[in-house]
């Protein structure tokens, strides 16, 4: 009989991150449930038991926590910039529900350790003013003034963790992912983030030709591919650090760099028409990454370029695929 490492819960195993850390838990021994409102878009999981379970509800979350000593909690109501400013209500509904209730039912189970995803969303506002930001540190998330909707209820989430650990002694992970991207992502349909979306336009245009850019696109950001990133949160669990931590790449490059890096990697010479009408997020962010060097020992090198590359053409497979390299869409930011 095979001997595990531990049983593990991955919520939003059928999502994009999830997907990855699965498959990443599976290889390194550990006996893995995932649970998902939906089964894996793009490829099978590697779960040892997959369920399809809505943790809006209290009994799905403690039916998914049940026999569990770490849990990785990553379900979430989310997308890119267009659909987190465009569903705040439903956001907040359903993703206070998730967490209150996948936290609570991990506690009631005994899990022994609990990781949370937030995001750098929570951090302040009135600190990304510009385009060429200071790195944001994990210090720097108070005084609050978070990304309406989205980033307040990942701000409350991570004071959630805070305060099971402090009552209840449940130990808890907080990790902050700044703009995690790579094959497997969502790429349409409303939800998808900047670097999708670009190679998206990029691999349906001609190979002279314009995309829409939302913003006049210098706004800026940080990228960090989710092989990094799945090894980022495996190494935060297994550290004893209990504070929240940024996860992502410190490399701050503007949305017209980056459609300008894709254009190259696709071999194409493409123009930018710029819709300053459209949601751009904040102007500027980067992530600090003196505390994850610190606390990990590691950080993420992934090279933009190398992780670009694999997302774009796994984008143009999937186009080609299903048959619809027709112009279209419009790009997140
Ligand atoms: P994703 O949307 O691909 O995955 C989230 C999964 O949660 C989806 O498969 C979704 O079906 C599932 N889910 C939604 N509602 C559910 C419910 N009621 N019950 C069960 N499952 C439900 O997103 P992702 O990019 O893989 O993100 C994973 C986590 O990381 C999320 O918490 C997200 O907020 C956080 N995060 C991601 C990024 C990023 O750049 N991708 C940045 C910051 C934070």
């Amino acid at each position: 009989m095979q001997t595990y490492k531990g049983k593990v819960l991955v919520t939003g195993a059928g999502g994009f991150i999830g997907h990855y850390l699965t498959t990443y838990l599976v290889k390194h021994g550990y006996w893995v449930r995932g649970v998902d409102i939906k089964e894996p878009e793009y490829a099978p999981t590697d779960a040892h038991e997959f369920e399809l379970l809505d943790l809006r509800r209290f009994d799905n979350a403690l039916i998914a926590t049940r026999g569990i000593s770490h849990v990785y909690a990553l379900a979430a109501d989310m997308g890119g910039i267009g659909f987190i400013e465009s569903n705040k209500g439903i956001i907040v509904r359903n993703n206070t529900l998730i967490n209150l209730h996948t936290i609570e039912a991990a506690r009631i189970n005994s899990a022994e350790r609990y990781l949370y995803t937030s995001s750098a969303c929570i951090y302040p506002g009135y600190l990304q003013k510009e385009t060429d930001i200071a790195p944001l540190k994990e210090t720097d998330a108070y005084p609050a003034d978070a990304e309406d909707g989205y980033g307040w209820e990942k701000l409350y989430a991570e004071r959630v963790c805070r305060h099971y650990t402090e009552d209840f002694g449940l130990d808890t992970r907080v990790v902050r992912f700044h703009n995690i991207f790579g094959p497997l992502g969502t790429y349409d349909g409303g939800r998808e983030k900047s670097p999708a979306a670009i190679c998206r336009k990029i691999a349906m245009a001609d190979s002279v030709d314009s995309i829409e850019v939302w913003g006049d696109g210098n706004q800026t950001r940080s990228y960090c591919y989710v092989d990094d990133c799945v090894e980022g949160i495996f190494r935060l669990m297994q550290s004893n650090f209990n504070q929240p931590l940024n996860l992502g790449q410190d490399r701050m490059i503007s949305i017209n760099e980056l459609v300008d890096m894709v254009a190259q990697i696709a071999g194409k010479k493409i123009g930018r028409i710029h819709d300053v009408s459209k949601p751009q997020g904040v102007r500027g962010r980067n992530s600090d990454n003196s505390l994850l060097r610190k606390v990990l020992g590691w950080e993420p090198s992934i090279s933009l370029e190398e992780g670009l590359a694999k997302t774009y053409f796994w984008i143009h497979e999937q186009l080609e695929a299903k048959g619809s390299m027709a112009h279209s869409m419009t790009v997140a930011s």
